[in-house]
């Protein structure tokens, strides 16, 4: 099937259960993306900053660049200008860098607190303790240029659909505890981002209002 063929697949799947599809382009050049974009996709996501900003560079503007991948402080400032969601954000520390940028842009950057949820230790993310830990600090407080939009997440690798599921319904408890906690009168507090190509439709179920697809759409890497 083609990548317009398979987008729109996807995409019916994922409206249908209204999420919104975050399609990821990552090692896959400007030119395919652009078949996506004409196909209707607006929203893509990258795991690098070095290449997001060379493709967000080539493409149209009316694109929303979304950052999934791990990002290192010294990067921030490269992407502040134009990025529409930070997926991975990871530490009190990235968050304050992304703060400083967004203000130096004269913007408010929407983030998700990247949580922890897999078996596994080589993943990024925060602990669920972690989380309450920067939520309660003064220093979060004082953070106007950042809005928290939710919580993403990645399950373990290469285990049963049962044990996904116990995973991604770990974080969507988890966001809806922190929603009553901490986002109580928020309602820009919803985003679950949790799913991809392997795994999306058991992330549908367990409650996944946000899916990063890429393998599937633009065919391996
Ligand atoms: C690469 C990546 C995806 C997409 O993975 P596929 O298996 O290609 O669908 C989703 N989320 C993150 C954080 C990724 O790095």
């Amino acid at each position: 099937m083609s990548i317009e063929g398979k987008l729109l697949k996807y995409k019916t799947l994922i409206e249908e259960k209204n999420a919104v599809l975050v399609a990821v382009s990552k090692n896959h050049p400007a030119e395919k993306v652009k078949i996506a974009y004409d196909a209707g996709q607006r929203i893509f996501g990258e795991n690098l900053v070095q290449e997001l900003v060379e493709k967000a560079n080539l493409l149209p503007t009316d694109i929303q660049w979304h950052l999934i991948g791990h990002l290192q402080t010294n990067k921030v400032k490269y992407i502040a200008p134009f990025i529409q969601l930070i997926h991975s954000v990871d530490s009190l520390k990235l968050l304050k860098e992304i703060n400083k940028q967004a203000l130096k842009n004269d913007r408010v950057i929407d983030c998700l607190l990247q949580i922890y949820i897999a078996d596994e230790d080589t993943k990024y993310g925060l602990g669920f303790d972690e989380v309450i830990e920067i939520l309660r600090s003064p220093e979060f407080e004082s953070l106007k240029n950042i809005r928290i939009c939710g919580v993403m997440g990645m399950a373990t690798n290469g285990v049963s659909n049962t044990q996904i599921g116990i995973e991604f319904n770990e974080l969507k408890v988890f966001f809806d505890g922190l929603k009553i906690s901490y986002f109580k009168n928020q309602p820009h507090f919803n985003i679950i981002s949790m799913g991809m190509s392997s795994d999306f439709e058991i992330a549908l179920a367990e409650g996944s209002n946000m899916v990063r697809i890429g393998s599937s759409i633009f065919g391996e890497r």
